[in-house]
Formats: structure tokens, sequence, C-alpha cells
């Protein structure tokens, strides 16, 4: 019998529990923090790794067919749209993703966009900051004028887990809720408050409008020039989900003409986004940098579920939280053919 083999855990990049993290994955292998998002330094990474943990550095194809031994691929978080699953699975390489770590804080940090952006709070902060009252409150500045919740429409788009949260959220305010996804039933839609509607419906009738769907071909710039022109009621825009869900130029565009209202965008088609940025010169939008999910309570179930998954790969199991289904085949192909 040869040397037993040690597994290679190869982790992108750090976060605030990565020693944490670190230290439980050391169990199942020697753990090679590679702190980069760049494709040649993480290409040669993970040539000869076990198992791979990503965040939002890119999984390519040529990575995935240099890797030599490479089992599975986590992606500490819920999109899967910087790996490229095909290639993956033809590798027979499993693909992990963990679901439901920060459901609840990204629905709250959706509220909280809703919330400021329709109360105005970033610009009143500044506003006050910069001491533009000149000595005296009353009489505020019309932009100060913000939007009452009540009775108005929120259309969610993409009902699925972080969806459902936001439309739970809503019963509060006294929202009426729609909401739109690829499949949706009558009764989940009436568990959560809402009431299904297809995308124009959405489009023509929302004063709000939240996205909420996964960045797919079928969902790339969902939000475009024509379907802006559907828009009826000049409405609010919040997107905590991919930012190339919207055509960001064509949001500009209505920003700056009054089609919309105002945009609140915790992610952006190019992550970070370029300093010249034509959106960061309105005022009627507020950002945060992709920290929707962003909550001790979510971090701590994010490093425990890839803990958990890791020791499943490892250890020849399938993840719980397998993305790319049809791997199952190869697996199995691979095996009857081994
Ligand atoms: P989910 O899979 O539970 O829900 C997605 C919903 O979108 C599903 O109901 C699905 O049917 C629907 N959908 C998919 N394609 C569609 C299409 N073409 N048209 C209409 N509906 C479609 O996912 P989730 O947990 O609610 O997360 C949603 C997205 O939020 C994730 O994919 C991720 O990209 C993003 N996200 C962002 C952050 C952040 O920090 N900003 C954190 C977590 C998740």
């Amino acid at each position: 019998m040869g040397v037993s083999h040690r597994n290679k855990i190869v982790i992108s990049e750090p976060h605030p529990l990565i020693n944490e993290e670190i230290d439980l994955l050391s169990k199942y292998g020697d753990v090679v923090l590679v702190n980069t998002t760049k494709e040649d330094v993480l290409t040669e990474a993970v040539r000869d790794a076990d198992l791979l943990i990503v965040d939002f550095a890119r999984v390519t194809k040529n990575m995935i067919e240099n890797a030599q031994r490479l089992k599975g691929i986590i992606r500490h978080g819920i999109g899967v749209d910087n790996i490229d699953l095909e290639a993956a699975t033809r590798r027979g390489i499993v693909v992990a993703n963990i679901p439901d770590y920060s459901t609840k804080t990204v629905a709250d940090h959706t509220w909280a966009l809703i919330l400021a952006l329709t109360r105005k709070i970033v610009i009143a902060d500044k506003y006050v900051r910069d001491k533009l009252y000149v000595g005296r409150w009353e009489n505020p500045p019309e932009y100060l004028k913000g939007l009452e919740l009540e009775g108005k429409v929120l259309g969610i788009i993409g009902f699925g887990r972080i969806g459902r949260e936001v439309a739970k959220r809503a019963q509060g305010f006294g929202l009426k809720v729609l909401a739109y996804s690829r499949h949706i039933s009558e009764e989940i839609a009436r568990e959560f408050g809402a009431v299904p509607a297809n995308l124009e419906t959405i489009l023509r009738e929302s004063d709000i409008i939240t996205l909420h769907v996964p960045l797919t071909k079928e969902t790339y710039h969902l939000i475009n020039e024509d379907r802006i022109r559907l828009m009826r009621k000049k409405p609010y825009i919040i997107n905590t989900s991919r930012g190339a869900v919207i055509d960001e130029k064509a949001l500009y565009k209505a920003l700056k003409e009054g089609l919309i209202a105002g945009a609140a965008l915790d992610v952006f088609e190019i992550e970070p986004p370029p300093e010249d940025n034509p959106l960061f010169k309105l005022d009627n939008v507020i950002f945060t940098p992709h920290i929707a999910w962003y909550s001790e309570e979510a971090l701590r179930r994010l490093v425990m579920t890839a803990v958990e998954e890791a020791a499943r790969i490892l250890s020849g199991e399938l993840p719980k939280n397998l993305v790319n289904k049809d791997v199952i085949q190869t697996l199995r192909f691979k095996k009857e053919g081994a």
C-alpha cells in the first residue's frame, strides 16, 4: 500500500470567520487559503486539489479541466453563476451551494433598502451632516418628501426563499404584494400574503419592485429598456439578487429621465463597480456593497454548512445541496467504467 493521500482543500477568498473555518476543515485535509479571485493563480492552486471552496472567484472551464483530482466545488453562498456548471458536470465534479444561510438577513436588508429609499434616509442624512438646513428645520425641501407605504403595491420578482420572506415582512406595512416566479401556486402566494401575477402586471402596477431571481440566461437583463417602458407608476426598484438582472445602462437612463423614482442596489453588473460608474452621480440611487447576506448569524451558518458539505464530499457522499444534479449520471458512468 502506498502512502495514504491527504486531501487538499483550497479556499479562494477569506472572510471574517476564516480561521474558524480553516480549523474545522483541517480535520479533513490540508487547507490552503489562496486569497485570490485571479483565474491563473486559482487554476494553479486547484490543479492538485480535492475540494475547492469559492465565494466570488470565477471557476472557469479551463480551471476545471486542469484540475486532476477535484471532487467537489462548494460555493460559499447561493448564486452559482460564477461556476461553469456544465464543465464540472462533465468531469464528474459535484457542485454544492448553501441555499438558506442568509435568507432572512437578505430579506431584512431588502426592507432596509426599501425604507431608506422611500423615506429618503440617505439624502436626509447628508442634508443634516452638510448643514444644508442653514439654521431652519421648517419647510424641508421637496426632495426629502417620502412615500407612505400603506396601500401601495410591492411587486416581487422571484418568489423563492428570499422573495417569500420579503413578502412576509410587507404585511406589517400594509402593502399589497404581487408576486411573479417561474412556478408559483396560488396557495404558496397566499400563505405569504401575496397575489400571483404575471411579469407585465407587476411592471405596470407596482409602486416598488424588488428582484429575487437567480442570474441565469433567462434572467440576464430581465429589467431592460422595453420592460422599464411598461412601468406606469414610476416605481422604486430594489436589487439584492444579481447585478446583471438589470441592464444598468437602461436603469441609468430611466433614473435620469424620471421613469423610475429611485433605485437601491446591493449588486452590480461588474463587482466591484468601476469608479466611474455613472449611477454614482445620481441622487435617487442608494448603494450597498453586496452585503445583503452579511450578518453574524448568516456567516456562522455559512461556515458550519460549508464544513458539513466538505466532509460529505471528501468521504465520497453526495452533498446535501447538490446543484448540478446531472453529475450523478457522470459519476455512475465513471464508477461502472472503473
Ligand atoms: P431561490 O432559488 O429560493 O428563489 C429564486 C426564485 O426565482 C425561484 O422561485 C425561481 O422559481 C425563480 N426564478 C428562477 N428563474 C426565473 C425566471 N426566469 N423567471 C421568473 N422566476 C424565476 O433563491 P433565493 O434564496 O430566494 O435567492 C435568490 C437570489 O438572491 C440568489 O440566486 C442570489 O443570486 C441572490 N442572493 C444575493 C445575496 C446578496 O448578498 N445580495 C445573498 C443571497 C442570495
